[in-house]
């Protein structure tokens, strides 16, 4: 028997209500279908050593009944500027501002990639 190892990558987000980092833990469950399942505090310095955007996932991007929403913020969901940066998303505003770029965009289509890097 061989067990196949759960493909999982850490994607870095920032919270648009305090700009803070914070990790997005995505399991990939089917081939091309990733899932965030876990969020968590993430220091600046910290995510530059262990270098979490090295690699691009794509396919599908969904999230898991057990994601515990932004660690700060508590926002459930997430949103992908035009920047490549990932921040969190509560699902009302339908325009918003990038803490990574500061760019104001409305929210349409859906994630295809993400820079990830590997967990450890
Ligand atoms: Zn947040
Ligand atoms: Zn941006």
């Amino acid at each position: 028997m061989i067990s196949k190892q759960p493909h999982v990558v850490i994607v870095t987000a920032r919270c648009r209500v305090t700009r803070q980092l914070f990790g997005l833990r995505f399991e990939e469950v089917q081939a091309g279908r990733w899932v965030a399942d876990w969020a968590f505090v993430l220091n600046e310095t910290v995510s530059r050593r262990e270098g979490y955007d090295r690699t691009t996932i794509t396919g599908q991007f969904g999230l898991d009944a057990a994601y515990p929403g932004c660690p700060y913020c508590g926002a459930t969901s997430l949103v992908k500027c035009g920047c490549g940066k990932v921040s969190c998303w509560d699902q009302q505003d339908r325009t918003v501002t990038c803490p990574w770029c500061g760019d104001r965009g409305e929210i349409r289509g859906t994630i295809e990639s993400l820079d990830a890097g590997g967990d450890r």
